[in-house]
């Protein structure tokens, strides 16, 4: 059960990775969050794989998060004449809606909300920014533009119109029936692309509601001028750095990746940096150094989780990848540097009791060193203020809800435990106690130090904290510690 560190591993799933077996040795190499991409693959593939994460989360008596990632509107053009051609720089280009198969001087766009949104001078990326269109001129259903940077462009290759907010929705069709598919399935988080406003993450929760956690994938220059409303809507955030460094020069991702990170923690919200971070391990069994570096960095930085995409989901080398990365995250946590950049990088809590009392645990944790601190937490919300406030002591989730245990698995330091409810405060610390014990946390004698709220059960009413030594001879661990019982 236990995992000795404070930073959490995202994987995704796909063709490398989808056997029972591979599935459940990526689990015991480290991966705390399962991303299923909706980008590929059918629904029996995503609904295979759940199935077989629960029955491993069962098996390894763990809470295992699963994040399915919506593919959202990918704007993309039609089909080409022989399956591509070649634009020149210098050359004109034509796009329209006409779906006739393209050629040198034309192809179909069939996205109309695009050439609405246009003006002159507009750039167009095609196929993650590989080629580059400036626009002439334009009308409802065509785009004549002069090719700046050219290229190969092959079939149903992606557009991106940078620093252009398009009036679309942020779930299209396929999303929604994906959406309505992985909720009936009991996912955890979803990961909305290509977020360009507030107003869609409100459009998310009115169909998500409170069934699962939603991730803001921060990838269009757009959703970061509006940073801090998005964090706050959202209930986490991705720094998406492969469209983000289409959408905006490759030198701004780091400049943006470190300023998401901060705004995310500042909120309390768990944030993950994604794409490109072993990118050479699809091919190769170990990482380049400063691929080491990468994830070095974003741990350093105090990012909740770090992400593998094609690494584990369809490269040669998907449990090199995650061993690798459990090992990178092990060596910074073991730096003293770490915590000193945890310390100055910290924010203040806000003026409420549920604040005042995760900022008194970390306080307590720094000056007491208890083995372990433990927060009673029905929603989760005690759970990532606690969180937020980075304590030098690991956390551990007691919840009477599996939904919630599974979500927290992407929290920092946060080491989800389903758990029955608890009646009384005597019980609650006898609980806490009986925790930390038999998940490895704390020895006896050991103090933990527990945060909860009362009456127990409401969302967002922590207003107890409570310091308890473990007896040398503790009593029976209480019933239905561990048991992994679905709502
Ligand atoms: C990204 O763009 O970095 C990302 C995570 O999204 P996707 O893998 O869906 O392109």
């Amino acid at each position: 059960m236990r995992r000795r560190r404070s930073s959490r591993i995202l994987a995704t799933l796909g063709p490398a990775s989808s056997s029972r077996e591979q599935i459940c040795k990526l689990a015991e190499a480290g991966v705390d969050v399962f991303r299923l991409n909706f980008s590929h693959g059918s629904h029996e593939d995503h609904a295979e794989r759940l199935r077989l994460i629960r029955d491993i989360e069962t098996e390894l008596g763990r809470p295992i998060g699963v994040l399915m990632d919506l593919q959202g509107p990918k704007l993309r053009v039609g089909k080409m004449a022989a399956g591509k051609v070649t634009l020149e720089a210098g050359r004109p280009f034509r796009l329209d809606l006409d779906p006739a198969e393209g050629d040198v001087h034309r192809a179909s766009l069939p996205h109309p909300e695009i050439f609405a949104a246009l003006e002159v001078g507009t750039d167009l990326l095609l196929d993650d920014g590989k080629l580059r269109l400036r626009v002439d001129a334009f009308g409802p259903d065509f785009a004549d533009t002069t090719v700046l940077v050219g290229g190969t462009l092959s079939d149903r290759k992606g557009v991106n119109v940078p620093g252009v907010v398009l009036p679309i929705s942020p779930l299209t069709a396929k999303d929604r029936a994906d959406l309505d598919f992985g909720l009936s399935l009991g996912i955890d988080w979803v990961a909305l692309s290509f977020v360009q406003r507030p107003e869609d993450i409100r459009e998310a929760r009115e169909l998500i509601g409170d069934r699962a956690w939603i991730m803001a994938k921060l990838e269009k220059p757009a959703a970061i001028e509006h940073l801090d409303e998005i964090v706050a809507l959202a209930d986490g955030v991705m720094v998406a750095r492969g469209d983000l460094g289409v959408e905006l020069p490759p030198q701004q991702v780091p400049v943006l990746q470190r300023r998401i990170v901060r705004a995310a923690r500042a909120a309390g919200r768990p944030v993950v940096v994604a794409t490109q971070m072993l990118e050479s391990m699809i091919t190769s069994p170990v990482p380049t150094r400063a691929e080491a570096s990468d994830v070095a960095t974003a741990i350093y930085d105090g990012a909740d989780a770090v992400m593998l995409s094609a690494e584990s989901a369809s490269g040669l080398y998907p449990l090199e990848a995650v061993t690798i990365m459990d090992r990178i995250i092990g060596e910074v946590e073991h730096d003293p540097a770490w915590r000193a950049a945890l310390e100055a990088s910290h924010t203040a809590a806000q003026a409420n009791t549920p604040d005042a009392i995760c900022s008194a645990l970390r306080r307590v944790a720094e000056l007491l060193e208890p083995a372990a601190t433990v927060a009673f937490t029905a929603s989760g919300f005690s759970c990532l203020r606690a969180s937020r406030e980075r304590p030098a002591a690991p956390i551990l989730a007691l919840t009477p809800s599996m939904a919630t245990a599974r979500r927290l698995a992407l929290a920092w330091g946060v080491h989800p435990v389903p758990f029955e409810d608890v009646g009384d405060v005597g019980e609650m610390v006898e609980h806490a106690a009986s925790a930390a014990l038999t998940l490895g946390f704390a020895r006896p004698g050991d103090s933990v130090v527990v945060i909860a709220g009362l009456p127990f059960g409401r969302s967002g009413s922590t207003n107890l904290l409570h310091v308890a030594r473990i007896p040398s001879t503790p009593g029976a661990i209480p019933a239905g510690l561990g048991n992994m019982r679905p709502d």
